[in-house]
């Protein structure tokens, strides 16, 4: 599907191409947009947001959308508020972390698809144009700016652009072909289910994690009735335990101690879905006429419940960066201390997120010989 503005058609100059339109893309369009940038193409290869983990945002979410001149009230469009966490983590004894002392209100169980698709639709509604179906087939630098060949099903389309932005989240599609090394933390997987949930079984209006020999469990209610179940372990793990076996997977599921209460076990076996989730980061956040942000540019562990969050920040900053960039000659002094303080940002942010992530995993010791713990007590 095409969504044309009247500011982007084919042949032209464009001010930016932003490659992805998840929440990172989208958002950055938005806050474009809304600083006048005239004209701004997403290119997006799946046709709508496709069913995804990341459903849990942390507090905070309302402010970044209003930040985005977006409309926060996010129960009104069937989002569900969620108050904190049960986390069985350190011990056998559930502990509640609620939400509601923070200062920035409730976190939220999305409704992932419909937040990504009105996340896009907003951008559109200010002007951004949309080519979903479509992948970037060819790009050279031109000058101050890029010549992008793009392809949608239906036909090609060749366009300038002054700046490229790599949104593709966990691929770096990008970032990687203009020689941004991809850095894997970990091979940390998630094997995750969808299921239908009886409500007020105690557990409503909180997320829940609870931590096992192999890894840890996170459960979340999700708009519309359903529960997300997932199993977070390391990729060799779940090979040769076999765990994306339905009977392996729903024997490991039966053995915890409150997830399977907060989300009961279907009658039927069901194959879990497997998801890379592991924490990777780009070697390059920003270079003449390109920049990444989100999952491109550093993707986190699911612990942290911040990718969606992140992705918000990061379009904020991002479009504080380009913009005045727009203007600038890309070899200039002034550009180059742009670019670096857009580095220091994404440095700064990642080494923030490397010490919590680490400081959580050793509050864990009760599988001390474990492989999945053993990993994470050294980094
Ligand atoms: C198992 C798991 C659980 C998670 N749980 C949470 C959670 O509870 N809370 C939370 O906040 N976050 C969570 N996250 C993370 C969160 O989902 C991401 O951080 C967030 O989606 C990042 O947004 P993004 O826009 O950067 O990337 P994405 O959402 O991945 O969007 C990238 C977009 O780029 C498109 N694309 C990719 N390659 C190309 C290409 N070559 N050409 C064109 N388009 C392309 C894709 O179709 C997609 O639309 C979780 C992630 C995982 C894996």
């Amino acid at each position: 599907m095409t969504w044309f503005s009247p500011a982007v058609g084919a042949g032209r100059t464009i001010d930016v191409l932003i490659l992805g339109a998840g929440p990172a893309g989208a958002a950055l369009a938005l806050a474009l947009k809304r600083a006048g940038v005239a004209s701004v193409l997403l290119v997006d290869r799946s046709a709508r947001p496709s069913l995804r983990m990341g459903e849990s945002a942390a507090p905070g979410l309302n402010s970044l959308l209003r930040r985005l001149g977006l409309d926060d009230r996010l129960e009104g469009r069937g989002h569900r508020p969620c108050y904190g966490n049960l986390s069985l983590w350190g011990g056998p004894t559930p502990i509640v972390e609620e939400f509601a002392t923070r200062a920035d209100g409730p976190g939220w169980n999305l409704d992932r698809e419909a937040f990504d698709a009105w996340l896009r639709a907003e951008a559109v509604a200010r002007g951004a144009t949309l080519e979903s179906q479509a992948r970037l087939a060819a790009v050279v630098r031109d000058g101050d700016g890029w010549r992008a060949d793009i392809r949608t099903g239906e036909r090609n389309l060749e366009v300038r652009s002054r700046w490229i932005v790599d949104a593709s989240g966990r691929p770096a599609a990008f970032a990687r072909r203009s020689g941004a090394r991809l850095h894997r933390f970990d091979r940390l997987v998630a094997l995750a289910v969808r299921v239908e949930s009886a409500e007020s079984r105690g557990f409503d209006g909180f997320s829940m994690i609870e931590a096992v020999e192999i890894g840890w469990w996170y459960a979340a209610r999700l708009p519309g009735g359903k529960s997300a179940v997932a199993l977070m372990t390391d990729m060799d793990i779940a090979r040769e335990t076999d765990l994306q076996s339905p009977d392996v997977f729903r024997q490991a599921w039966a053995s915890t101690a409150e997830v399977r209460r907060f989300a009961s076990l279907p009658d039927l076996a069901l194959r879990p879905v497997l998801f890379a989730a592991g924490t990777q980061f780009i070697d390059r956040a920003i270079g003449p006429g390109w920049l990444a942000l989100g999952d491109a540019l550093v993707a986190l562990d699911p612990l942290s419940a911040s990718g969606v969050t992140g992705a918000l920040e990061d379009a904020i900053a991002a479009a504080e960066a380009i913009i005045p960039l727009l203007g600038l000659e890309s070899r200039g002094g002034e550009a180059r201390n742009l670019r670096s303080a857009y580095c220091a940002r994404a440095n700064a942010m990642l080494t923030r997120y490397l010490v919590e992530r680490r400081s959580i995993y050793r509050r864990e010791k009760r599988w001390g010989s474990g492989r999945f713990w053993q990993r994470r007590a050294v980094i």
